[in-house]
């Protein structure tokens, strides 16, 4: 069994994305093609946001809205404490100070009162000015931007939402993309939309923030194009075969994968959820289901679980085993934090994601279903 099937994925989808990985390589537009313009199109049509800014992956998508921000040495930005380690690093390699705030224990989001707390507090010490929150749509669900952009508005702060994982996921009718002043994801293969190497985007309804991240991702280009710098930049494109290769598979994301992933998670969560802890989505949220994630009871609950399931040729895997705040390389940010992420520590030892993508079969799942039973009985 696959963790993520992307080989089925690509039987399926083959024929098309073959064709388009040779038209790239007869047009020989490898740089700036102009299917890396269509699918910013598109991908800015189906979020329902006004500018879509490919580039190179998702760490440099939030870089990349940092270095347009302006933010660096004395500002604060909050994120939170379980996160994959991109979100604390790039603010950190701007230079400014990562301030970890604990989450919900049923969403695995950032939680808005802790937010509050943590923004008071580090108002209070009078050290770092606080300028940006970026809440993260972790496993696919959405971060509670209601609440999180009252707060943002109340303290005068942006909002970056980091949906690496989170594309393809709304509350109500509003896409992930549209949420707070700029969005970015990630097309990393395994992601809810994925390309076939490592690739970026960001979204905003802002025009000036668009042409800045636009100057940015090509080393500063200046109105005179590449040879002309106005700023110092990243070299952060998404290759023209990716979004060949994407816009094959935004179609599929958009036709039938979305719905498919909904249908199985449903299934897991229909046949689980008296013995196990299953996925917590509120009311009017809808998941791309990055990761099909279970709380268990103890760490060695957890552990054992996962030594079954795997003695049974399961494949699960633990987002995440440590926490931001305790990484080694966040050693000399820890004077200024504000809070104790005890739920997020605790997270760590208990979570536990299980095999999930549009393509498992119902005899995949009815195996995994099954053995979680009998460990459970
Ligand atoms: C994957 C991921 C990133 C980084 O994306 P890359 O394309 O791998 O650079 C950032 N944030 C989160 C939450 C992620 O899951």
């Amino acid at each position: 069994m696959e963790f993520r099937n992307l080989k089925k994925q690509y039987e399926v989808l083959k024929e098309e994305i073959d064709k388009s990985i040779i038209t790239v390589c007869q047009n020989a537009n490898f740089i700036s093609g102009t299917e890396v313009k269509t699918l910013e199109n598109n991908l800015a049509e189906f979020s329902k946001v006004k500018h879509c800014i490919s580039c190179a992956n998702g760490t440099d998508a939030l870089n990349l809205v940092l270095m347009a921000w302006g933010i660096g040495e004395g500002d604060a930005v909050f994120v939170p404490d379980f996160t994959f380690f991109a979100t604390a690093e790039t603010v950190a390699l701007q230079g400014a100070t990562p301030i970890f705030v604990d989450i919900k224990k049923d969403t695995f989001n950032i939680c808005a009162n802790k937010l509050e707390e943590a923004i008071k507090a580090v108002i209070n010490k009078g050290k770092l000015t606080p300028k940006v929150i970026i809440p993260v749509d972790l496993f696919g669900l959405c971060a509670d931007y209601v609440k999180i952009q009252e707060i943002a508005d109340k303290y005068n702060l942006l909002v970056l939402s980091d949906s690496a994982q989170g594309y393809g996921g709304a509350i109500g009718n509003k896409k992930a993309g549209s949420f707070g002043n700029a969005t970015t994801t990630s097309f990393f293969p395994a992601k809810p939309l994925g390309c076939y190497g490592d690739g970026g985007a960001i979204f905003t309804n802002d025009a000036d923030t668009a042409q800045l991240l636009r100057s940015f991702a090509v080393h500063g280009k200046g109105i005179g194009g590449k040879y002309d710098n106005d700023r110092i930049g990243l070299n952060s494109r998404l290759d023209t075969i990716q979004a060949a290769i994407l816009q094959v598979k935004l179609n599929a994301f958009k036709k039938y994968e979305l719905e498919d992933i909904n249908e199985k998670a449903d299934y897991y969560t229909a046949n689980l959820k008296d013995y196990v802890q299953t996925p917590f989505i509120p009311e009017g949220y809808f998941s791309s289901w990055a990761q099909y994630t279970l709380i268990l009871q103890s760490e060695d609950q957890r552990n054992s679980l996962q030594a079954y399931l795997k003695e049974n040729g399961i494949p699960t895997m633990i987002y995440y085993p440590k926490v931001m705040s305790e990484q080694k390389a966040m050693e000399k940010h820890l004077p200024h934090q504000v809070q104790d992420c005890t739920v997020a520590k605790n997270m760590c030892k208990v979570a536990l994601s299980l095999p999930i993508s549009p393509y498992i079969t119902k005899e995949e799942q009815d195996t995994v279903i099954n053995f979680i039973k009998k460990f459970k009985s």
